[in-house]
């Protein structure tokens, strides 16, 4: 008996017409459905008429759960991984599934759907050819900070997940890490109702969303340009590593590493 295919399928963010007609077929073909939410999956599949039994698969429980689904993959039957809403594995659950089947032997396949973090590059205008995609940021304030220090110099476009409860004081924090002047799009409920697209300058935008109670409500991205890839941003960046290589090592070694990595001239460095 052949091993069966796990595929990995995308459903909607919001607007239901985003499931694809593929995605629906395979949904009713396979022997199982393996989902974050087993309730709230189960509402999608009523909607859309699918019967297929869904097994609970969730943070806690995905290691016990991939050796389950992988034996059923082994003795044959395919099955299928949903996350609550867009692609499984991004920002959500399934990678150690997925790590289990392939190295099991098992064909993982993908059928492609929403995603909010591209859905949100797709429509932001800010340079797309290059980003670096950042998730959620840490809850604790702190470690926010310090994530998104180390962010600073970034030149790529950089896309956050983030939440209702923490949206305002994200945005603040990114002010202050990035500068009042960089420019940012923040995306609301894509393809929902109230479906929002904002920019301007992070300090802007802060002051949109705190003008304005509704622009705190429902689920966001958050990009932001990245930094200038100019020699002023180059040397900003090169002394804030200087400073922190040198708490470590003597300045000659400090400098020559600092400029190696962010590409500042050594000599402008050096005992900076
Ligand atoms: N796997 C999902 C994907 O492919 O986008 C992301 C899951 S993650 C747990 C949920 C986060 O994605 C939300 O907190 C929000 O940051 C973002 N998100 C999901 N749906 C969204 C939407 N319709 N509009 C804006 N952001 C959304």
């Amino acid at each position: 008996m052949p091993a069966g295919t796990l595929f990995i399928v995308a459903t909607p963010i919001g607007n239901l017409g985003d499931l694809t007609p593929r995605a629906l077929e395979t949904l009713r073909s396979v022997a199982a459905i393996c989902a974050e939410d087993t309730r709230r999956s189960g509402q999608l599949m009523s909607h859309f008429g699918v019967s297929t039994p869904l097994l609970a698969l969730h943070e806690h429980n995905e290691d016990a759960l991939s050796q389950r689904v992988v034996e059923r993959l082994l003795a044959g039957e395919s099955l299928a991984l949903v996350s609550d809403a867009g692609t499984p594995l991004v920002s959500d659950p399934g990678f150690r599934l997925v790590r289990a089947a392939r190295a099991a032997g098992i064909k993982v396949s993908p059928l492609p759907g929403a995603c909010a973090a591209i859905a949100a590059l797709s429509v932001a205008g800010l340079p797309s050819d290059r980003f670096t995609f950042e998730g959620f940021l840490p809850a604790k304030a702190s470690a926010r900070r310090e994530t998104l220090q180390r962010l600073a110099g970034e030149t790529r476009t950089l896309v956050f997940y983030e939440s209702s409860h923490r949206i305002a004081e994200s945005l603040a924090d990114m002010r202050a890490a990035f500068g009042d002047d960089r420019p940012a799009v923040l995306a609301r409920e894509l393809t929902k109702l109230f479906e929002t697209v904002l920019d301007g300058s992070l300090a802007n935008l802060l002051a949109q969303v705190e003008a304005d109670d509704n622009q705190r409500k429902g689920e966001f991205v958050v990009m932001v340009q990245g930094a200038g890839d100019d020699m002023d941003a180059r040397l900003v960046e090169g002394r804030r590593v200087y400073a922190l290589l040198n708490e470590h090592l003597p300045p000659s070694a400090a400098a020559k590493l600092a400029a190696e990595i962010t590409g500042a001239p050594r000599k402008a460095l050096y005992g900076s």
